[in-house]
């Protein structure tokens, strides 16, 4: 055996290493459809539409009636950190808005053909705009690299088609068209109890009817009762709480103990994003076990505000887990919450009963 042949040290080609980057941060058509949406919603819509085939792999289309994107931004919206939402390090803490690193739609476009449509209240015509990998290209080939007039509502649609045409293994793992439509569907409708106020549907490209369809200036309960039965609706307790030392709100519905539900659901929005906090998780799963039929599970909406000071939105690419001051408190806080509220629901029952 003669010496290992090493291969040389080589630098990627800035395109691979962009590809790469995107898809730590749009894994799936799911993770892109929460950016855009979320988009949307920072835009100040009111009606969100999502249209998708093949799961989201062929075509995931988001069309708002939000404040739309001004002309002279199009050429540069889809290059890396560019944002019209922070301007400086110390902005992350008061951030308010959902996005804040301008990465979101240059990751689309590094892994998927992505064009905008977008018309402002005050311009006379809409714009329409291809890109691939941050930068414009010409609608057709032969065209300009340029956005072209064209018709359209005033509003934002933004289409992703071919989502991973350049990454084949992503590509291979998600065949599954099914699979994905019914996360795209599940991401859809938990925005959709969130933001009441806001008209959302989602359907399959060609489909008969929508999958989700709720009306604008809804309510919460109104939409879980739409999406998730009235069995559920009827079987949840609201809580609310707050408390000043921990800088801690929070509203919600929960199971009370009379209900059947074989999957837990959980539905965490902290400062209004869709999160994953496994220790509240944890503790609100605890408790239940100890307070439901053993096959029962619980359904869970919290509405958590935090001071955004005190909360790390930044420790994952997806943002998709975060981390704040005080979790201790603040999760004892909330089982004790939670608690109360079945406790206090089946002693009126109970009572309701006895009377
Ligand atoms: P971020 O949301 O972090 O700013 P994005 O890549 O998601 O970064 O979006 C870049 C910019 O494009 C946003 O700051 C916003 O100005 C504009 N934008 C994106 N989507 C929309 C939309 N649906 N309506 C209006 N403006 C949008
Ligand atoms: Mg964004």
């Amino acid at each position: 055996d003669g010496p290992v042949q090493l291969a040389p040290i080589r630098r990627l080609d800035e395109s691979v290493v962009n590809r790469i980057a995107a898809g730590e941060i749009i894994h799936r058509p799911s993770n892109a459809l929460k950016e855009l949406l979320e988009n949307s919603l920072d835009a100040g819509a009111t009606s969100i539409a999502v249209t998708v085939k093949d799961g989201g792999m062929k075509l995931l289309q988001i069309q708002d009636n939000g404040h739309g994107i001004r002309t002279e931004d199009l050429p540069i919206v889809c290059e890396r950190f560019t944002t019209s939402k922070l301007t400086e390090y110390e902005d992350l803490s008061r951030i308010r808005t959902y996005g804040f690193r301008g990465e979101a739609l240059a990751s689309i476009s590094h892994v998927a053909h992505l064009s905008i449509t977008t018309k402002k209240a005050d311009s006379d015509c809409a714009y329409r705009a291809s890109y691939a990998d941050g930068r414009l290209v010409p609608a057709r080939p032969g065209g300009r690299s340029e956005p072209e007039p064209c018709a359209a509502n005033n509003g934002t649609t933004i289409a992703a088609e071919d989502l991973f045409y350049n990454i084949r293994s992503r590509r291979e793992a998600l065949k599954n068209a099914r699979e994905e439509y019914s996360r795209i569907l599940e991401v859809a409708s938990r925005y959709a109890i969130h933001n009441s106020s806001v008209a959302f549907t989602c359907r399959k490209a060609g489909g008969p009817k929508a999958d989700l369809c709720t009306p604008q200036a809804s309510t919460a309960i109104a939409n879980i009762r739409q999406i998730f039965g009235s069995k559920i609706a009827d079987s949840l307790v609201e809580i609310e709480r707050a408390d000043a030392d921990l800088e801690a709100e929070f509203r919600g519905y929960v199971s009370s103990a009379v209900h059947e539900m074989h999957k837990t659901v959980f539905l965490l929005f902290i400062n209004h994003r869709l999160v994953e906090h496994t220790p509240i998780r944890r503790a609100i799963e605890s408790l239940y076990a100890s307070i439901l039929p053993k096959a029962s599970r619980p359904f869970v909406y919290l509405d958590l505000h935090l001071s955004p000071a005190n909360v790390d939105v930044n420790v994952h690419p997806t943002k998709r887990e975060v981390r704040f001051l005080g979790e201790d408190g603040i999760v004892g806080l909330i089982v004790d919450s939670i608690h109360k509220a079945v406790l206090s629901a089946n002693n009126s029952r109970e009572f309701a009963l006895r009377g």
